[in-house]
């Protein structure tokens, strides 16, 4: 609590509120599917815990569209600015549209993702880290679902990942390395340690 800041889209209609501690990291990403969500060259975006999120105006307003198997996008429908990803196969974390914020939120680019997938007229002109996948993740097995994982990558810090069918073999408690390739639905997952 106190650190609330707030966002809303192009007409004024749907504003919505979060506490500035409850939004990760931001990065840019350049895929395909983030540059026709935004139309835009990039989507700057950061996932935020949904716990802290709330819609203060316009929540009927909202349209959802279902852009893949587990994303939506949310968005106002009187002037379609995108607002949030939900991920329904992690309802505790969103994707949000950072630059409708209307206050900062204290947090910076730290890099570009999916650089690769950019088309050649769009250019990137600072030295921060550009990756054409998102980063790997390393981390303990918790628990495994059907089809996702339950990593915990620092203490106190888990993360439910959808994995790729072909995810490999591992067991609760391995250490392991969870690598995401562009365009892949799921984690690839290999052991570092057991
Ligand atoms: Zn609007
Ligand atoms: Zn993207």
């Amino acid at each position: 609590m106190g650190d609330e800041i707030r966002g809303s889209c192009l007409c004024g209609a749907v504003a919505y509120e979060i506490p500035a501690s409850d939004i990760g990291v931001v990065t840019t990403c350049y895929c395909s599917l983030c540059r026709k969500n935004h139309g835009a060259e990039r989507r700057l975006r950061a996932s935020a815990r949904t716990r802290g999120f709330r819609w203060v105006a316009g929540e009927p307003l909202l349209q959802r569209y279902r852009y893949a198997p587990e994303r939506e996008k949310v968005f106002c429908r009187v002037c379609g600015t995108p607002l949030v990803n939900a991920y329904l196969d992690q309802p505790e974390l969103l994707g949000l549209a950072i630059a409708t914020l209307d206050q900062d939120p204290g947090k910076r680019n730290v890099l570009h993702l999916f650089a690769a997938s950019r088309p050649e007229w769009i250019e990137i002109r600072d030295d921060l880290p550009q990756l054409d996948t998102v980063p790997d993740m390393l981390g303990r097995v918790v628990r495994i679902d059907p089809d996702h994982v339950l990593l915990e990558t620092e203490p106190g810090q888990q993360h439910r990942i959808r994995v790729h069918a072909e995810a490999g073999d591992f067991s609760v408690g391995d250490r392991v390395r969870a690598s995401l390739a562009h365009g892949e639905r799921g984690f690839r997952v290999s052991v570092v340690a057991r």
